[in-house]
């Protein structure tokens, strides 16, 4: 007996090699029919036994090619035979919406990375090799449906033998659209103010590095500035030139081995580094690492990439040691992404420039990831993870955007049961940032066509991102969703959590609904509501972004709080050389309230205590004072400092300075001192999760806020929770830090739509 059955397979099944899959498991079955790419997926018809296709459909379920995510299959088999001679795959049936998610980027893969060693192949070191399998995908795409036409590749047009390979389904490049060869594909070159060379390009930038040049490189989503990992004094040259003075410096080897030379790699961290998404991954530094101090300074982390694409590895291969690949820009702007722009902004910076006339359309930077507990703890989503959506457990009612926050700010927008998180567009501070984000929001809405009829943004009026969203004339209804509800709400979706939760908000800053800086909260929250149990005391901020940028002015504010005046007389370095006058001023500013807006941070608290250890008065890049005080915490060291909860839940931290000043002056180190800090904070959520827990019967507690991204913390909290028998929900899907906050954001929005509020 023959019959028919329709097979919709939805969810990211283009541009992965779906269909040449589908037409040799058919073929194997000696079944007929065809098989084509619309707008919800994968459309199959297929004819044959009842049995093989019923084993058919089992397999396409149980092992559809590695980069596809399948999240549905629709089965109809109430059609007449239409008997089909064969199995054949079909032109793109495009019309209607286009529902199809776009891949990301995707690491080289094993096949083609064995074609670009093997000097027998037609591809032998070419650095654009690529497959169904693997290479550039939403960094080249400019339009859908996803097909050659639609990508910066137009521009090449394909060779007799790369055509034939194109049009083989039994080939590992039917349908790639990136595909290309040396005949007919994009070339390197390496480029200086002396001229141009085509010839060896890689070869005789690989040399150049190790020879102290710092070289710009075109990659996938930017371009890169790379020197020699070994050599200090270009190191040094580098961080000057590019005015980031000690923000860490990203690394590339060419393997696990070299990595683990520098640091210690646990098999999680292995898997991330591998990964097709091959993120920048935070590992610890081995005690003796005979790397430049200036890489990383006064972090004890590195943060390693292996080679992503082919030209990465042409380039890194046989060196065996790492090289720094930053991103390529000059702090606190967008990293370049055009030629053009790489010439204006690079100049300066680079001795050479590695580049290629592949274009790039969308800017990506490199995602950074951590391990935490075996899952991706997320720092920052970009290439390799966006635009591929993030699933949710209910279903949006309407289109969203959200705006997301300042710092590290994505956006959000969503269809059906997908949030399309943006790559990472960087802090939202300038012009040219500013035009990037807007740029990119229109361009996510042309290729995924949303049509987004609800805008939601943060309730900081200052925010170039709520900004934006209250001067779309386009969109009608707004809403402001306050910075840490978002956070919480952020950590639920990411877990596919719903219900009231217990949220743990600890934080930079975020706007409060009574227009305070908040940052270290408590709540029972679930999507709609955030109802606030306890957060630290409110203390002056004197300077607002100025007390940001010299933590020294939090800790004297925090001193004089817990020990009045008598703080100046103290023999503590921090105090000695704290200038009278500033104080003075600074004193003078708080009492008046004069630019001093009150905040109940604690990011800001960490930076007091950072400071009062005497780690550092300044800092030149965000969580750099917290990042140096988590490094000196040591789990060798018992005891805790308190932070008591007052009635109507205030937490005053005045107890807790006074205590740790003693301290120092009994001569305890600051390691230690860290150490017991960290845990007062451990402590003080594990007393408020029970307190609530007890009169609110909840058992779940949510962690959410760029504090978390201290791993000392995070590892404690949950570890006490756990063993007081909480569930403890964290981030792993998108960043804890504001990287987040627009998924939160969206999700907030979504469920005031679903009670009416808006
Ligand atoms: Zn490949
Ligand atoms: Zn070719
Ligand atoms: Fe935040």
């Amino acid at each position: 007996m023959i019959t028919r059955t329709q097979i919709q397979v939805h969810g990211l099944v283009q541009g992965v090699g779906f269909r040449p899959f589908v037409f040799s498991l058919a073929r194997r079955r000696a079944l007929h029919g065809k098989v084509c790419n619309n707008e919800a997926g994968v459309l199959i018809d297929v004819e044959g036994d009842p049995r093989a296709i019923e084993q058919f459909v089992a397999e396409i379920r149980l092992q559809p090619p590695p980069l596809s995510a399948i999240e549905a299959i629709v089965l109809n088999d109430l059609l007449p035979p239409l008997n089909f001679k064969e199995f054949s795959i079909s032109d793109s049936q495009t019309k209607g919406a286009k529902a199809v998610p776009i891949a990301a980027d995707v690491a080289t893969c094993e096949d083609c990375l064995r074609e670009l060693f093997d000097p027998n192949d037609r591809r032998y070191r070419y650095p654009f090799i690529n497959c169904t399998n693997c290479g550039p995908r939403f960094t080249i795409v400019e339009g859908v449906p996803y097909d050659r036409a639609q990508t910066t590749m137009r521009e090449f047009e394909m060779c007799a033998d790369c055509r034939a390979e194109y049009e083989d389904p039994s080939n590992r490049r039917f349908h790639a659209e990136p595909t290309a060869c040396p005949v007919c594909g994009p070339q390197m070159l390496l480029r200086s103010e002396r001229g141009v060379a085509k010839r060896d390009a890689i070869e005789r930038a690989q040399e150049l590095l190790l020879r102290g040049m710092i070289v710009a490189i075109k990659g996938l989503g930017g371009f890169h500035l790379a020197c020699d990992a070994l050599n200090h004094v270009v190191v040094e040259r580098l961080r000057q030139k590019k005015y980031r003075e000690d923000k860490p410096f990203a690394l590339m080897a060419d393997s696990i081995e070299t990595i683990d030379k520098y640091c210690k790699v646990s098999q999680a961290e292995k898997s991330l580094l591998a990964s097709p998404q091959r993120p920048i991954v935070l590992l610890n530094k081995r005690a003796s690492v005979k790397l430049s101090e200036k890489i990383a300074p006064g972090v004890k982390t590195l943060g390693f990439m292996l080679p992503y694409m082919p030209l990465h590895h042409l380039l890194v291969a046989n060196i065996h040691q790492p090289l720094v690949m930053t991103s390529g820009n000059v702090s606190d702007e967008p990293i370049c992404y055009c030629d053009d722009d790489a010439d204006e902004r690079l100049h300066k910076i680079a001795d050479y420039y590695l580049t290629h006339d592949r274009r790039i359309h969308m800017r990506a930077d490199d995602s950074v990831v951590r391990a935490f507990r075996e899952r991706p703890y997320l720092q920052r989503r970009s290439r390799g993870y966006a635009p591929a959506p993030i699933k949710t457990s209910f279903k949006f009612s309407k289109q969203i955007l959200a705006c997301g926050a300042e710092l590290k700010n994505t956006f959000c927008l969503t269809r059906g049961q997908h949030a399309f998180v943006s790559q990472h567009i960087g802090d939202l501070e300038n012009l040219e940032t500013l035009r990037s984000y807007a740029e990119c929001i229109d361009h996510y809405r042309w290729l995924f066509d949303l049509r987004p009829e609800v805008i939601v943004h943060d309730l900081h009026p200052e925010y170039l991102s709520t900004k934006y969203a209250l001067a779309s004339d386009e969109i009608e209804t707004k809403l402001g969703v306050q910075h840490h509800h978002a956070h919480i709400a952020s950590c639920l979706a990411d877990n596919l959590v719903e219900g009231e939760v217990i949220g743990v908000a600890m934080d930079g800053l975020g706007f409060g609904t009574d227009g305070r800086l908040w940052g270290g909260e408590f709540f029972v929250a679930d999507f709609n509501d955030a109802e606030r149990i306890a957060h630290l005391d409110y203390v002056p901020m004197p300077g607002a972004a100025s007390a940001v940028r010299e933590p020294w002015r939090m800790a004297a504010i925090y001193l004089h709080r817990a020990l009045g005046d008598e703080f100046a007389c103290l023999e503590l370095p921090f105090v000695r050389a704290l200038s009278l006058n500033k104080w003075t001023t600074l004193r003078a500013m708080a009492a008046s309230g004069t630019n001093s807006p009150e905040t109940s941070s604690m990011g800001r608290l960490f930076d007091a205590v950072a400071a009062v250890l005497g780690l550092r008065v300044s800092v030149n890049y965000e969580g750099q004072a917290a990042i140096e005080l988590e490094t000196l915490a040591d789990e060798k060291y018992l005891g805790s400092y308190e932070l008591p909860v007052e009635d109507g839940g205030v937490i005053k931290a005045e107890p807790m300075i006074e205590r740790l000043v003693g301290d120092l002056l009994n001569g305890c180190s600051p390691s230690e001192v860290s150490t017991k800090f960290h845990r007062a904070i451990v402590k003080l959520i594990s007393t408020v999760a029970c307190q609530t827990r007890s009169c609110r019967g909840l058992n779940r507690v949510a962690l959410s806020g760029g504090v978390f991204q201290n791993m000392f913390l995070l590892q404690e909290v949950c570890g006490l929770l756990e063993l007081q028998g909480f569930e403890v929900l964290t981030h792993s899907r998108v960043p804890t830090n504001d990287g987040g906050i627009s998924l939160g954001q969206a999700a907030v929005a979504n469920a005031r739509l679903r009670s009416g509020r808006i």
